[in-house]
């Protein structure tokens, strides 16, 4: 195994009691009475919930060697994953396709997977965590291409205008001989 480029993301600093706190005031500037017994410990439990969606952890960095020179595309799709809106801090949901064209090296199948879940722990617009994925592959694994498309369903739409329901937002980034071939794209995203 061989150690490339770290990419792990910075981890904010969280302070609890101010997000609590926090929760509270906009409970409070919403009109909504905290001292209502199903209330009462909802600050508490929102800071808690938000600090751990918001908990990244590590972005793989080991790769593989490739001694049998593997050349053709791999492709994991069906990756599920959730993030949260930077806009509106509600969940998006949807499922994930990435690949990669291999190089000198080869990048265990479920990392693929933990690289997108890393990234998605973030407040999040869908198109920086496709274009975040599909860089961290590049850097980490200097692949001859890679795609990452991305799904999803942001409830920020979804809740408040009912005719958004089941909307699915896509969106691609491509990389190398990704990027510039016809053929091969054509072949990842079928
Ligand atoms: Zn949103």
């Amino acid at each position: 195994m061989t150690i490339l480029t770290p990419a792990a993301p910075l981890l904010p600093r969280v302070d609890h009691d101010a997000a609590r706190a926090a929760v509270a005031d906009l409970l409070r500037a919403l009109g909504r009475d905290c001292g209502e017994p199903e209330l009462v410990r909802t600050p508490q439990r929102v800071a808690e919930t938000l600090e751990a969606l918001l908990a990244a952890p590590p972005v793989p960095t080991a790769v593989l060697p490739n001694p049998e020179r593997v050349d053709d595309l791999v492709v994991v799709t069906g990756i599920r994953f959730s993030s949260l809106c930077i806009h509106h801090l509600l969940p998006f949901t949807g499922t994930a396709r990435i690949g990669y064209l291999p190089g000198e090296h080869l990048l265990g199948l479920s990392d693929l997977a933990r690289g997108l879940h890393a990234f998605a722990r973030d407040l999040q617009l869908q198109e920086r965590l496709t274009t975040q994925v599909a860089d961290w592959l590049e850097h980490t694994l200097r692949p001859r291409g890679a795609g990452v498309v991305l799904e999803a369903e942001h409830l920020c739409m979804s809740l408040r205008d009912a005719s958004t329901a089941g909307a699915v937002t896509r969106t691609v980034a491509l990389r190398g001989a990704l990027a510039r071939s016809q053929a091969l794209q054509d072949r990842f995203l079928r």
